[in-house]
Order: C-alpha cells, then sequence, then structure tokens
C-alpha cells in the first residue's frame, strides 16, 4: 500500500513520467534546464556551436517544474540540471555532456540515426595558419599519436609579395628584423674598428641587393626546414586558404582556385596578422609595409616611416644604420605601453644618430611624382593639434601603424565563434578555447594577450599537450620579457614605472637606476651617458623586482636572464647579493644603489 501522499498525486505522476519520456523519445536533443543556471547555459552553447538543434524545457518557467525534477530523479538518478537526453539516452549534467564531447561519445550519439554524421572526421586536428603558434601546436600534437593537418596561405600585399611557410617571424618579421639590424650594428662597428687599429683603404659602403639575396637565401632555407619537420612528424601540410563552412568542417583554396574539403574533432587558429594601411589616398598603390621591405628588390633611399611603435621605430633604426636617410612621422607617443622613460632615451639615442622625426603628424595623401626603383613620392601630412599642413618628398613610404588579425574571411560566423568587433581580436579562456568548445586560438590573434613569436610558440604547444598529452599545464602570460630592436637596444619584463605606479601607488614603489658606458664604447669615446638600467620594486612585497628595464647593447641577451630571475620572485636584496660579471653591461643590476627618488645624479664619467 503506498503512502498516503503518493496516493494522492499517483494519476498525475504517471501522466507526468509519460510526458517527460515522451519529451526524451522525440526529441535529437532534450535538455532540462532552468534559465538562470550558467550550466544549462554553457550546455546549450555547445550544441549551438555544434550546430545542432536542442529541445529545451526550462523548468523555472514550468509550473510542474519541481514535478518534472522528481521524474528525472526516479528515472536517471539526478535531479539538478541540465539534464542532457541525446536521442533518447541519458548523458547526464554539465559535466558529462562536455566529457562525452571531448571523447567523441556525444558525437556518436547524436549521429545515431543519421548515417553521414557517423563517419568519423578527417583529422584529430586542424591547425589554420602555419606561423609561429600553429607550427608549434601542430607538431606537437602529432608527437603526440594525433593525425594532424596544417593549412598556410600568404596573401600577397597590395604589391605583389608573398613568401612561404613559418608565418610572420620567419619571413617579415623578428628574423629579417634582427638580421637587418645586424647589418646596421656592423656599419657602427666597422667605424668603430678603425679606433682599435683596424687600418682599411678602401670606401665602405652598404649594399642593400646584397643583403637582401643573404637573408632570402637564408629565409628559404627556414622555409624548407619547416615543410620537412612536418613531413617528419607526418602533419599534412597544405598550401591553401582555409575557411569554416560548417561545423567541424573547413573548405581549403588553392591557389589555383582549387578547393577541398575537410572535417575535424578540434580546430587551432593560428591565423597571424598583417600590416594595417592608413585609409588615405596613394596608401595601397605607392607605399610599402614591414610585408614588403625585407624583400625590397633595390634600396629604399630616403624613407619616412609612418607609426611609433615596435615596428616602426625598429624598422627606422636599421634603415638609417645602413645609410639612409630617415625620417619617422609620429602621431602621438613613442612605443605606446611601454616605459615612456625608456621609449625617449631610446627616441633620443636614434635622434642623435641621426634619424628625424616629425611629431604629432599625420599622413592625409601619397602621390607619385616619379617612377623608378626607387622612385620619388610627395607625402602631405595634417597636424594633430591644428590645422597646420606640411609636405615632403621621400623615395619610400613604409607604413608602419600597427597590424590587423586575420580573423575577418575565415567563417566563424558560420559556426559562431565570438569575435571582439573593435579589433577583430578573438576571445579565449585562460586555455586558449574559444566561445566554441572544439574551436582554440594562440598567436597574435588572441584578445589581450602579447604579440610576440615565443608567446605563441609556447601557448601553441601547451595546448597541443593539454588537448592530446594529459597535461593541465596553461601558458603564462605574465612577466614575460622582450626586447625593442632600436639601434640601442631595449629589454624589459615587468611593470613600466608609469603601470607600476598605477598599480601601486608612487609610495609603495622604489626605483633604483644608473647610467652605464660600455667598456667598447669608450675607445670609440662614443654615446656616454646614454646606456640606462633600472629596476622598479615593490616595498609592500619585501623590494620584489616588479620591473626590469635595460637600454644598451644585447638588452635581448640581458634580458632574458633577468626574465627567468623575475619568473623566480627576485628581489632587490637578492640582486645585491648577486656577484656581477666584470666587464659587462649587465652587471650595472648588480651594484644599483641610487634611487631615483634620490634625486641624485647617475651621470658616469668612466667605466
Ligand atoms: P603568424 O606567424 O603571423 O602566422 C600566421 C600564418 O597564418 C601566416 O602564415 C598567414 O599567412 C596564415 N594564414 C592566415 N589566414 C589563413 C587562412 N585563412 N588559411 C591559411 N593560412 C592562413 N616577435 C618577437 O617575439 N620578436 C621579434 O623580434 C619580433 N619582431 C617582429 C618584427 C616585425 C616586423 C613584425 C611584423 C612582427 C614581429 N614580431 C616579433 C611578432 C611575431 O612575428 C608574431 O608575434 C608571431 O609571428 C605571431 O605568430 P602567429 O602564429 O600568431 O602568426
Ligand atoms: P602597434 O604596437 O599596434 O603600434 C602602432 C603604431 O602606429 C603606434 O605608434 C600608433 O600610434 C601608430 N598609428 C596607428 N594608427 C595610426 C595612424 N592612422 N596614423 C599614424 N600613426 C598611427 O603596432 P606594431 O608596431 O605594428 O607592432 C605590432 C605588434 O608586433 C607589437 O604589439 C609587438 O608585440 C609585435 N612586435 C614585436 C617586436 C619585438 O619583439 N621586437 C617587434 C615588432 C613587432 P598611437 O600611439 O598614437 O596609437
Amino acid at each position: 500500500m503506498p503512502p498516503p501522499q503518493q496516493q494522492v498525486r499517483l494519476p498525475d505522476w504517471d501522466a507526468l513520467k509519460l510526458r517527460v519520456r515522451t519529451l526524451i523519445g522525440s526529441h535529437r536533443v532534450m535538455i532540462f534546464s532552468k534559465t538562470y543556471c550558467p550550466f544549462c547555459r554553457k550546455v546549450k552553447d555547445l550544441f549551438h556551436s555544434l550546430g545542432v538543434e536542442c529541445s529545451v524545457l526550462e523548468l523555472d518557467k514550468t509550473d510542474d517544474g519541481p514535478s518534472i525534477q522528481e521524474v528525472l530523479l526516479e528515472l536517471t538518478g539526478q535531479r539538478t540540471v541540465p539534464n542532457v537526453f541525446v536521442n533518447g539516452t541519458h548523458v547526464g549534467g554539465c559535466d558529462q555532456t562536455f566529457q562525452a564531447y571531448h571523447s567523441g561519445l556525444l558525437q556518436k550519439l547524436l549521429g545515431a540515426g543519421k548515417d553521414e554524421e557517423m563517419e568519423p572526421y578527417d583529422y584529430d586536428l586542424i591547425v589554420i595558419g602555419g606561423g609561429s603558434g600553429g607550427l608549434a601546436c601542430s607538431k606537437e600534437a602529432a608527437t603526440l599519436g594525433k593525425k594532424v593537418m596544417v593549412l598556410d596561405y600568404v596573401v600577397p600585399t597590395p604589391l605583389g609579395t608573398t613568401w612561404g611557410l613559418g608565418g610572420t617571424c620567419v619571413n617579415v618579421g623578428c628574423i629579417p628584423k634582427k638580421l637587418m639590424h645586424q647589418a646596421a650594428l656592423l656599419g657602427q662597428a666597422l667605424q668603430d674598428s678603425r679606433k682599435f687599429g683596424w687600418e682599411y683603404d678602401q670606401q665602405v659602403k652598404h649594399n642593400w641587393e646584397a643583403m637582401v639575396e643573404a637573408i632570402q637565401n637564408y629565409i628559404g632555407s627556414l622555409n624548407w626546414g619547416y615543410r620537412m619537420a612536418l613531413r617528419d612528424k607526418s602533419v599534412t601540410y597544405i598550401n591553401a586558404y582555409a575557411e569554416f563552412i560548417g561545423s567541424h568542417k573547413i573548405k581549403a583554396t588553392n591557389r589555383k582556385g582549387q578547393e577541398t574539403f575537410y572535417t575535424a574533432q578540434a580546430f587551432v587558429l593560428a591565423t597571424g596578422e598583417r600590416p594595417r594601411y592608413l585609409g588615405i589616398p596613394g596608401d595601397k598603390e605607392y607605399c610599402i609595409t614591414s610585408d614588403d621591405l625585407f624583400s625590397l628588390p633595390y634600396c629604399p633611399g630616403k624613407t619616412l616611416v609612418v607609426g611609433a611603435s615596435y615596428v616602426a621605430l625598429e624598422c627606422a633604426g636599421f634603415l638609417a644604420g645602413l645609410g639612409m636617410d630617415v625620417t619617422v612621422m609620429v602621431r602621438s607617443i613613442l612605443l605606446r605601453g611601454f616605459d615612456q622613460e625608456m621609449a625617449e632615451r631610446a627616441g633620443a639615442y636614434m635622434e642623435t644618430h641621426g634619424v628625424k622625426f616629425i611629431r604629432k603628424f599625420v599622413p592625409v595623401e601619397v602621390t607619385k611624382l616619379e617612377e623608378g626603383m626607387p622612385g620619388k613620392l610627395k607625402v602631405v601630412a595634417k597636424s594633430t593639434e591644428g590645422s597646420q599642413m606640411i609636405e615632403g618628398e621621400y623615395n619610400t613610404v613604409l607604413i608602419a601603424v600597427g597590424r590587423d588579425a586575420c580573423t575577418k574571411n575565415i567563417g566563424l560566423d558560420k559556426i559562431g565563434v565570438k569575435v571582439n568587433e573593435k579589433n577583430g581580436k578573438i576571445p579565449a579562456n585562460d586555455e586558449e578555447q574559444t566561445n566554441v568548445p572544439y574551436v582554440y586560438a594562440v598567436g597574435d590573434i588572441l584578445e589581450g594577450k602579447l604579440e610576440l613569436t615565443p608567446v605563441a610558440i609556447q601557448a601553441g604547444k601547451l595546448l597541443a599537450r593539454r588537448l592530446f598529452g594529459g597535461s593541465n599545464l596553461k601558458c603564462d602570460y605574465v612577466n614575460v620579457p622582450t626586447t625593442v630592436f632600436t639601434p640601442l637596444e631595449y629589454g624589459c619584463c615587468g611593470l613600466s614605472e608609469e603601470r607600476a605606479i598605477e598599480q601601486l601607488g608612487k609610495e609603495n614603489i622604489e626605483v633604483y637606476h644608473n647610467l652605464f658606458w660600455p667598456l667598447e664604447w669608450t675607445i670609440p669615446d662614443r654615446d656616454n651617458n646614454t646606456c640606462y638600467g633600472k629596476v622598479i620594486c615593490n616595498k609592500l612585497d619585501n623590494n620584489r623586482v616588479i620591473g626590469f628595464h635595460v637600454l644598451g647593447p644585447n638588452a635581448g641577451e640581458i634580458t632574458q636572464g633577468f626574465g627567468a630571475a623575475i619568473k623566480c620572485g627576485i628581489t632587490k636584496a637578492l640582486l645585491d647579493d648577486t656577484i656581477g660579471i666584470h666587464p659587462t653591461c649587465a652587471e650595472v643590476f648588480t651594484t644599483m644603489d641610487i634611487t631615483k627618488a634620490s634625486g641624485q645624479s647617475i651621470a658616469q664619467s668612466g667605466c
């Protein structure tokens, strides 16, 4: 005899059970949910991203919602929501649904009754973009035994420049940039060498074409090396442009316009960025960007560089070092986001070494005056502070005003991947997963992350290990060391002085600083009191070093080691306790005892 309570609801109870069973049985995907539950939303988003329609019963909006929960408890042993059923099979709550998705079970359940969806995916992983992040991720995934494809395709610049496998860093970024920087440094070394006793009669001049040929040959060998590495690891490489055409499916279009189609369980977006243009008359017709510069078949001659960040200052620096007449047109400040004292010091060194700066002006029109290699261009520019207009004639105009993420024409709208409309960047969680669970993103296209090669590589490699190697290690985007390869290199790690003050308050930080004179510069007697180092310490945390900045030769080499020390949590006391290496530039950081607050002179008179 059932208890009285059950006796009362028995007829309704059976009817309700039948109703719930019918709902489960008659829908491909049935989700019992509550409107305010974030886990329910996550599960619904998952099915949406898979392009699968689901039926949802919001129990908080249904009169007999609590009773339906009781029925579900009896049927499945689960009272909580979401409660998910696929083709009549009970999957479970949010965690179980995602587990089923990651193991492929969910896809199998979804496919039951629909033959085409039973077909396995072509690949475990498809990576779109064969640059720093994409190559690292694909090679690691293949090493872990997965079936991987990489697609890489370079859309030619408006002037028709294109290049091989490896992405920005190898072809039109770090590698040719650092080699041209080196070519410029050698020019300075040649001048210094006379003071060290080297005697040579012949006139020294630089041959642009010879330099470009040597650098491009080296890049060619790197492109080849990347292809071989992919082949060795059995990664399928396709030189084609990829775009999503549906859930888990892409179309690849090669140079001849031939289309092929591929599916994969997971996708990694690593499409990087391309230089932005100014959007003024003549920019795409007559100007070049960094994408054209490093393979330019003729010497650029008198050059106007537009922009004032990394790319602009680095290119302006080596062009001037190679003997070009160079002007930089700055819209506002140098190296936005960097410590401004350091940025101004780096700029001042460039200025004393022949680079001209036009501040607070932007170009409004570029016209061609003469054909040639190089030809002659006229640039009209407007003040950012008033109506003043100026004009100038240059052989080459290099636009370096930032880069746009390549996320527009890859079909992300077709699968629902969210993109920041303002900057084209892709938001992702701390595991590089986008809002569509099977799509991940690494490298320059990630929102709010650093645009640096080692960052893209680290993120790509660790992502593959988490996806396929059982690892849970995430990419650490904090305190990443970096260096700007201006003629006087600027290396840094951690916070700028402005940022430290903003975060902790001026009274809670101590800045130690000093000028230094590299021993190598003493004999040629050049540039005393220009190299500079500073460390920013947090007084509230045992004087822990929270910012490291160095302006001097080989700043990249110096900063790398201090970057490791900062990761280990180095304090000012530990820096003082470190014995320096003499005679080096880096030793200045082991003997810094002048605080900026003291106002004491830091000028050097000897080594
Ligand atoms: P990328 O390396 O740009 O690779 C993306 C690849 O995807 C490209 O080959 C692209 O053609 C391809 N692609 C795009 N869309 C598609 C598609 N739909 N289908 C197929 N393929 C596609 N970083 C440093 O750490 N140190 C430096 O010194 C340095 N110097 C730089 C100098 C310059 C001039 C520039 C421009 C950048 C520099 N960087 C430097 C930044 C560094 O190059 C980038 O951070 C890094 O290359 C980003 O890697 P990624 O994998 O995100 O993209
Ligand atoms: P960026 O950091 O975005 O800087 C863009 C520059 O262009 C700024 O100076 C900006 O001035 C200026 N600008 C923007 N629009 C302009 C306009 N309409 N007219 C005139 N000036 C304009 O771009 P980037 O130098 O191309 O560098 C991109 C990324 O590549 C960097 O963030 C970096 O991570 C990476 N990179 C790294 C290295 C390295 O590690 N050594 C080297 C190169 C590049 P405002 O300040 O006024 O906005």
